[in-house]
């Protein structure tokens, strides 16, 4: 579990260990993937504060209620400062390297020059409310597809608990709102449908970048990661464990241009490189896939799923999907080749 690299579990903020997803197509014919251990659904209030106690053991120091306001340049042009404010007051902080990690429409990025602008199409518009006194199998994941129910993305139902989820949806930018339906609303007919005695407890709204990844990550003294770089997984949304590997790459490089005394665009760069080798690369790719699948009908999805519904869990990969549509569908192999040529089959 990719989590695991930077830090243990701990029941203080595991809400729920997951073996596995069941994907329900849109007349909701469940297909089921086990897979033992897959992950965890996160307390993430608890978790975040978990980071921040680490972070402070391991020596930075943490400012809570500051707002970088903008950031300051050398004469040569290289950001060498933010300034914030903090209890009223407006303050400047001398930097050596700035790393912006800001969120889905870094301002600190724009601040420095760098074009963070999103275009609707490459941004989920989400909800998300926490639901309690609701049926469901703890240890999956379910996802719920469907032109209908789900334009453009998907509605989740995230369990934490034995009769508590975290239930939301994701729609693509460029579809939600203007005429169209909200987020909001596509996920109220889902609750009131799926969960007619479900006490809402929470709601959470926002956005994440599902498109290929900010071209530029990087500038003169200032690393871009995270949302605010847009790496979160253009399919799925998730953008925990991505900030996290663009937070190591980042700090690798801002100390080796420290290290070096040379903190410009040139050096920093090496982030870019190694964030595209390991991670960004696959970007394109799930896009490729991802608006492929999208092009099916919902009578196709249901007739997919008939069909995987019939491989148990425990022998369903991504290889066995591929094999068991090809083989009820042989057409399929010029759309999928994606998966051939990226080496996921
Ligand atoms: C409804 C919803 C559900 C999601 N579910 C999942 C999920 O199940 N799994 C998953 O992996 N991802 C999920 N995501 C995506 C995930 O939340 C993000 O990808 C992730 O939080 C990105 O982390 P980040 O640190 O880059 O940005 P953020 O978590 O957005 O943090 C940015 C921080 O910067 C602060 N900030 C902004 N501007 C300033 C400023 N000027 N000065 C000081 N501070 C500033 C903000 O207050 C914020 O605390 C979900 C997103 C949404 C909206």
């Amino acid at each position: 579990m990719e989590l695991c690299e930077f830090i243990d579990p701990d029941p203080a903020w595991v809400s729920q260990q997951i073996h596995g997803a069941r994907i329900f197509s849109p007349n909701e014919t469940p297909v089921t993937i086990h897979q033992q251990d897959a992950g965890y659904v996160i307390e993430r209030k608890v978790f975040d504060r978990r980071l921040t106690e680490l972070a402070a053991d391991a020596g930075a120091e943490i400012m809570v209620k500051a707002r970088v306001t903008g950031v300051t340049s050398s004469a040569e042009n290289i950001v060498n400062g933010v300034t914030f404010r903090y209890s009223g007051r407006e303050y400047t902080c001398k930097t050596k390297v700035v790393i912006a990690a800001d969120g889905v429409e870094s301002q600190v990025g724009r601040w420095a020059g760098i074009d963070t602008t999103h275009q609707l199409r490459d941004v989920a518009i989400c909800a998300q409310y926490l639901i309690s006194n609701i049926e469901l199998i703890p240890e999956y994941l379910d996802f719920y597809v469907g032109h209908e129910k789900a334009p453009r993305g998907y509605l989740w139902v995230f369990p934490k608990g034995d009769d508590i989820a975290n239930v939301g949806i994701g729609i693509r930018g460029s579809i939600s709102g203007k005429g169209n339906k909200l987020a909001i609303d596509y996920l109220n007919e889902f609750v009131k449908r799926k969960f007619p005695e479900g006490k809402i407890l929470g709601l959470v709204c926002g956005a994440v970048p599902v498109g290929y990844g900010l071209p530029q990550i990087v500038g003169d003294g200032i690393l871009l990661i995270g949302d605010a770089a847009h790496h979160s997984d253009p399919c799925s949304g998730g953008g925990i464990p991505n900030a996290m590997f663009s937070g190591k790459y980042a700090a690798e490089a801002a100390i080796e241009g420290i290290n070096k005394g040379d903190v410009s665009e040139k050096v920093l760069s090496s982030y870019a490189d190694k964030w595209d080798r390991e991670k960004g690369k696959n970007f394109k790719r799930i896009c490729r896939i991802r608006d492929c699948v999208l092009k099916y009908s919902d009578e196709m999805y249901d007739e997919y799923a008939e069909v995987l519904s019939k491989v148990p869990g425990e022998e369903m990969t991504l290889s066995k999907i591929f094999q068991t549509l090809l083989r009820h569908q042989p057409s399929l192999l010029l759309e999928l080749r994606h998966l051939i040529l990226a080496g996921w089959v």
